[in-house]
């Protein structure tokens, strides 16, 4: 069974099949044994059931890492990408900064972004575009991104491009980790590729190629850049509907540190709890009781029981910190002066059947989320 390339779910039956279409769009035959060799294929089309992308089952085309951009670049799109570039570039600070574009060509769109103020350099395969890029003193390496280990030259970058180049790319896992891989954190992105949302309109046919493995609309690329590292922050059609263009975020990693605050706030707040009591219980075994006890680094010296009314608890003991649990009716003992309620929801309620039922507890708090209550 064909399995989709981006996310390996399972593809949909064959919603097309193109018979004998081109087997490439590049590298036309010019010879005898060329036009003896060329034959057609059958372009089939399903969509993954699982992401949602439509795709087709052939093989990627030989050529697949190069960027070959036939038309060059219009007077109507050089003013198009202008007027785009120097608004990206402004708005994410990023003048004087350095950029790649994945896939530059022969360079058409690197001297534009270099025009909006930054230094941009890109990734390109083809040595013809190499040369090209070369001949224009525009700054190119030759890489593709294959695996996602590849390391650029200059390398972090603050920002990236990529044109209608993502949809060509058998391995869009690997390509756009390998993007990432070079990117500071929160670096700000550009992601174009075909507009299948018009496609779809038009039963645009002619639109499905051996080039393109993939074919987007505006919701599924969100969702496969979102799951790809990247938060999206625009994605819309431009070009006169032709090309859906989506502003990214390489994603930073959430931020954990304020715990080590908050844990060494709450292990002062018990330890200072129980100094003060003569003989201290905890009352509770759930998960967010067994945790705490375990990372403020009580043990039975400072905690003498942990009282749970479950059945299946009692006779047992905590996990690490080894305190023994027993039914609550241990609390009657009158050496227990002091009580951590930790049960959650049901804290309240059993701070009340504390207060009624054990007169001699004289100090009684509640474990609440991530700090101590002091109720007496
Ligand atoms: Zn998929």
């Amino acid at each position: 069974m064909n399995r989709c390339r981006i996310c390996k779910g399972e593809l949909s039956k064959e919603l097309l099949v193109l018979k004998n279409v081109p087997a490439a769009a590049q590298n036309m035959p010019a010879t005898r044994e060329e036009l003896c060799a060329d034959k057609g294929i059958d372009l089939a089309l399903c969509q993954c059931l699982n992401c949602g992308v439509l795709q087709h089952t052939a093989p990627p085309v030989p050529y697949y890492r190069e960027v070959i951009r036939a038309s060059g670049v219009s007077e109507a799109m050089k003013h198009f990408r202008l007027e785009q570039f120097s608004s990206w570039v402004k708005r994410y600070d990023l003048i004087g900064k350095k950029v790649f574009e994945a896939g530059c060509g022969r360079g058409e769109y690197l001297a534009l972004m270099n025009a909006s103020g930054v230094t941009a350099c890109g990734t390109e395969f083809s040595d013809s575009g190499i040369i090209a890029c070369r001949q224009q003193d525009l700054q190119v390496f030759k890489t593709f991104f294959d695996t996602g280990e590849e390391t650029m030259p200059q390398a972090p970058y603050d920002g990236f491009f990529i044109l209608n180049f993502l949809e060509h790319i058998p391995d869009i896992p690997a390509f756009l980790t390998g993007i990432r891989k070079n990117l500071k954190e929160n670096a700000p992105g550009i992601i174009e590729v075909p507009n299948l949302d018009m496609i779809l309109a038009n039963a645009q046919l002619t639109e499905y190629s051996c080039e393109h493995i993939y074919y987007f609309t505006a919701a599924n690329l969100t969702a496969m850049l979102q799951n790809h590292g990247f938060d999206v922050i625009s994605c819309r059609s431009v070009w006169h509907d032709y090309i859906i263009s989506a502003e990214v975020i390489k994603r930073k990693a959430v931020d954990l540190s304020s715990c080590h605050a908050v844990r060494q706030e709450l292990t002062a707040q018990i330890h200072h709890f129980a100094a003060q009591c003569g003989k201290c219980a905890f009352w509770g075994a759930g998960h967010q009781a067994l945790t705490t006890l375990a990372l403020t680094g009580m043990d039975r010296k400072k905690i003498c029981f942990v009282a749970d009314s479950s059945p299946e608890k009692q006779n047992r003991f905590t996990f690490t910190t080894h305190i023994p649990i027993v039914a609550p009716e241990a609390l009657a003992d009158d050496d227990i002066d002091g009580v951590i309620v930790a049960c959650g929801g049901y804290s309240d309620e059993v701070a009340g059947l504390v207060t009624q039922r054990f007169s001699q507890i004289r100090h009684l708090a509640i474990l609440r989320e991530n700090k101590l209550e002091i109720i007496k």
